[in-house]
């Protein structure tokens, strides 16, 4: 079941200059993506730093206001809702922050801040139903109900990226929009709170947006991914073909600079050349043909299409060959 569909989705932030503080241009951090997000479906999102993916989250979850497209949550255009109605229905979609500390209130208690969740949507009918509740949600993350009474900094930072998902959690939400969850802690810490999503998800069904520069993490825990850059997808598809075969230059780069666990494999690393360019004034054509390693003079004229290349595999890219559909 089709739970989130954003459609041409686009943010572009105005930047003012001059006396008369004009607009003058943009900086179009996201600029035309299409995605679906069944329901209980984990869906990975990578790219470099800056290609526009926590924006994009930002934005599902209208914590971010879009310039244009549309985002379907649940049969529902929220593209434009606003005050009560936003809030009644933020309960169903969530967010996880990468930087669980610098998102936890540290002047309030762990009971505290999942308390306010619980009392924002009126979800418990009575004080001993909200600490039980409390108590529960501590439970579920793997951490001490007697804690409620403590403060975050009291916590080491997988703690409180558990606390964070009991917060998301208090509100009993159908989508996480998870932005780069595991990326502040040490890697021993990473696969233990990677765990613990999965298992939160197997109990209680919800779907998953999984922000994250590391594909390896994305591959781990998504069924599909999508690549973003400069603002745009640039391939997706299901995460073992497109790990396994990635077709796009742009994707190839990336997952060649994965460490590979065994030492005998021989896997070329494609260094990519230049920086990302500016989102503001981005390349004409495709905007990876600056740094693409395979581009050919049509790379710089004229933008690639997003086109099915293998079954439920898309890819924007002149060189590769659209699918070929049955003659009827
Ligand atoms: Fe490279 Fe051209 Fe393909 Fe873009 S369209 S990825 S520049 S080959």
């Amino acid at each position: 079941m089709k739970l989130l569909e954003v459609r041409d989705l686009k943010v572009h932030f105005p930047i003012r200059q001059g006396l008369f503080s004009l607009v003058r241009q943009h900086v179009k951090a996201v600029d035309g993506v299409s995605l679906q997000v069944e329901a209980g479906e984990t869906v990975g999102l990578v790219g470099e730093s800056g290609c526009g993916k926590t924006t994009l989250g930002r934005a599902i979850i209208r914590l971010l206001e879009p310039t244009h497209g549309h985002i379907v949550f649940d049969g529902q255009d929220i593209t434009h809702l606003e005050g009560e109605e936003l809030r009644r229905k933020r309960r169903q979609f969530q967010m996880i922050f990468q930087d669980p500390y610098g998102s936890l209130n540290p002047r309030m208690t762990v009971g505290e801040i999942i308390g306010e969740a619980i009392d924002i949507h009126r979800l418990a009918a009575s004080a001993s139903a909200r600490q039980e509740r409390i108590e529960q949600l501590l439970k579920q993350v793997g951490l001490d109900p007697a804690h409620a009474m403590r403060y975050p900094h009291e916590f080491s930072g997988g703690q409180r990226q558990r606390i964070g998902i009991a917060r998301a959690l208090a509100v009993e939400p159908r989508l996480i929009v998870c932005d780069e969850p595991v990326s502040a802690l040490d890697v021993s810490v990473q696969a233990q709170v990677i765990n613990l999503l999965q298992d939160l998800q197997r109990q209680l069904g919800m779907a998953y947006l999984f922000v994250a520069h590391d594909l390896a993490v994305v591959e781990h825990i998504s069924q599909r991914v999508l690549v973003m850059y400069l603002g745009r997808v640039v391939e997706g598809g299901p995460s073992k073909s497109l790990i396994r075969d990635p077709q796009h230059p742009y994707t190839q780069a990336l997952i060649s600079a994965v460490p590979e666990v065994d030492p005998a494999s021989k896997k070329r690393r494609i260094i990519l050349t230049g920086d990302v360019p500016s989102p503001i004034q981005p390349p004409s054509g495709c905007p990876f043909h600056p740094r693409c390693p395979v581009a050919v003079s049509r790379c710089s004229q004229e933008v690639p299409p997003l086109r099915e290349t293998s079954p439920g595999h898309w890819t924007a890219c002149h060189l590769v060959p659209a699918l070929e559909t049955p003659q009827s």
